[in-house]
């Protein structure tokens, strides 16, 4: 199923579910049972797919990005986390922060994954049946705060408003029965600048689903960002930050285009 979250014409925000053109409303709980109705949805716009609970991110996740980072491969995953606030529609704007100052905002294309139902101590073998579905991530990272005024810790320069767009659909983990194949891409100005696949993972979605939930609750609805792939704009040559205007977009192939504008915070 290709679950949307939209408004409606009458202000109401629903569950649908996308067949080809059309979306059909969702009756039921994501998070228990659930059902396609016959009665068509008139979205006006698209949400986030989500409201999440807890978002999870893991660092240094894909081998060619640890390597562009001069980083050893990590023993065990790397985890972060965003703040719920940051969460962004498909279609809204990212915000350069000016409250506080940020000239280093950058993007990373994300796989993200959500959570069907409360787990801990989940197996490898047995940690995709935890997997509601897949969506688009773009896990937007502040690099001064995250790396230059941070302690070491990663949470302030990542969980700015505005820094979680998510989106726009989430496809149901039946129709990804294997989520380490999928090509995952950047494209900022029309310009491809990230590129990679699924497999590069150093940590699959199940080591990752295994490893969080050990002697921890994963709860329903919390969404894990998986990393991101080599070619971040911190590391071009000169760097490539996010600036007012631009358009972003990252794209997963078989899930879908997450698109968003970049201007300064009000
Ligand atoms: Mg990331």
């Amino acid at each position: 199923m290709l679950i949307v979250r939209v408004e409606t014409l009458d202000g109401e925000r629903c569950y649908g579910c996308e067949v080809g053109s059309q979306v059909f409303r969702v009756e039921g709980d994501l998070f228990g049972e659930f059902q396609q109705t016959d009665q068509l949805l008139h979205p006006v716009r698209r949400l986030a797919p989500v409201v999440p609970p807890a978002i999870y991110g893991i660092g240094l996740n894909y081998r060619e990005h640890a390597a562009e980072m001069g980083a050893d491969l990590p023993a065990y995953p790397v985890v972060f986390m965003k703040s719920p606030a940051s969460l962004l529609d498909p279609e809204d704007s990212i915000k350069l922060p000016r409250h506080l100052h940020s000239d280093q905002v950058d993007y990373e294309c994300e796989l993200a994954v959500v959570i069907a139902r409360d787990c801990k101590n989940v197996s490898v073998e047995n940690a995709l049946d935890y997997v509601l579905g897949y969506t688009c991530a773009n896990d937007v990272s502040a690099r001064d705060w995250q790396n230059f005024h941070s302690g070491g810790q990663w949470m302030k320069g990542k969980s700015f408003d505005t820094f979680c767009p998510l989106g726009p659909i989430l496809v149901t983990a039946d129709r990804i029965p294997n989520p380490q194949l999928l090509p995952i891409r950047t494209i900022l100005n029309g310009q491809i600048c990230q590129e990679s696949y699924t497999g590069d993972m150093i940590f699959s979605v199940a080591e990752i689903i295994a490893f969080l939930s050990a002697s921890s609750t994963l709860l329903a609805g919390s969404v894990i960002l998986t990393g991101t792939p080599a070619g971040i704009g911190m590391t071009a040559n000169p760097p490539r930050f996010l600036k007012p205007g631009d358009e972003i977009t990252v794209e997963i192939t078989g899930i879908g285009q997450l698109r968003n504008s970049v201007m300064i915070e009000e």
